[in-house]
């Protein structure tokens, strides 16, 4: 295998998702919301994909509390490197405010189901990279 082993999926830090990343590495999750339309916007842009108005994007804090929107259970490990993770759980939230996150489902005793509710936590993941992990709400 090769020795380019990917810290984790977005690890790019462009200037528009600084405040994305600086909020996870202080524990919550930030999210644009437009000023304009009222749509919350992820990922991090400079103008709103839903009206197109620029400037009127600004940061909020998400609640951090979701639901599972879709999953996956991955059983082959995408690197040598997850060999001794396998298997483990991906997938998409949609978040209370009406966008949509992607990270590792950690479930522990309970088992995974669209619907269920969730909550972001950030952890540190290989070479310090913050990540999102989603755990069961209660
Ligand atoms: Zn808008």
């Amino acid at each position: 295998m090769s020795e380019n082993i990917p810290v984790s999926v977005g690890t790019s830090r462009s200037q528009e998702a600084e405040p994305y990343w600086q909020g996870l590495e202080q524990g919550v999750v930030k999210f644009q919301h437009c000023g304009a339309c009222g749509q919350a916007v992820f990922y991090p842009r400079t103008f709103c994909p839903y009206c197109m108005t620029e400037d009127a994007l600004e940061w909020r804090t998400s609640s951090g509390s979701g639901t599972v929107y879709t999953y996956s259970e991955l059983i082959q490990p995408p690197t040598e490197a997850d060999r001794d993770r396998v298997p483990y759980i991906l997938g998409i939230v949609e978040m209370a405010e009406g966008f949509y996150l992607f990270g590792e489902i950690v479930p522990g005793e309970k088992r995974v189901d669209v619907g269920m509710a969730v909550r972001a936590l950030a952890v540190e993941g290989r070479n310090g990279v913050p990540l999102l992990n989603f755990v069961p709400a209660d």
